[in-house]
């Protein structure tokens, strides 16, 4: 009996390795075709000054620009510089720059087009209207009866339904804080 695993094991090995070695391989490639690609995204682009934009801050960790098609006179984005695909893989020391220089930005613009309100917007991933692949948040002006819908009216739980999604956003987070 013990043999036979044996053989088995024996038998299956080179063929676990390979298909081991492939993933990996595939993994790398895929990492570092996705490294590459993020490097190219428009922003960096504008980051190094490849192309023009209209900056309106600077700081060692990010940099705000007009967004090229204003949703209102004055949308700014604001970028930071060290590349994440959006808000899923960012690390806390640049969303915490990020976030310092979101206010900054958006009282500034707020007051300069002399808005009601700003929203602050991040798209993440393209479900959720992302398509350049570099995090940033919009900063848009609002003014009161402008128009403009940026979500839907929200409908109503049916019953029980927010105590079970709740309890179950609960337990993930707690699993990430656990890992
Ligand atoms: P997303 O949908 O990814 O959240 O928004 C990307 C934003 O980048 C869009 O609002 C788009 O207008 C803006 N954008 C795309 N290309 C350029 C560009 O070359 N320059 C500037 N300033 N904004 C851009």
């Amino acid at each position: 009996m013990e043999s036979d695993v044996h053989q088995i094991s024996h038998g299956v090995y080179p063929v676990r390795y390979f298909l081991d070695r492939s993933q990996r391989i595939l993994i790398g490639y895929l990492t570092g075709y996705t490294a590459l690609m993020q490097e190219d995204t428009i922003f960096m682009k504008i980051i190094r000054r490849e192309v023009p934009a209209d900056i309106v801050y600077e700081d060692d960790d990010t940099i705000a620009f007009l967004d090229i098609k204003p949703i209102r006179i004055g949308h700014t984005l604001v970028v930071p510089k060290k590349i994440s695909r959006n808000i899923f893989d960012m690390d806390d020391d640049t969303a915490a720059a990020f976030i310092k220089t979101i206010k900054k930005v958006a009282r500034a613009v707020k007051e300069t087009v002399r808005a009601d309100g700003i929203n602050i917007g991040i798209n993440n991933e393209r479900a959720a209207g992302q398509i350049v692949f570099h995090a940033h948040a919009h900063i848009i002006p609002r003014f009161l009866d402008d128009g403009l819908k940026v979500w839907g009216r929200g409908k109503d739980y049916s019953q029980g339904e927010a105590i079970t999604i709740s309890e179950k956003i609960r337990e993930r987070i707690k699993q990430d804080a656990d890992t």
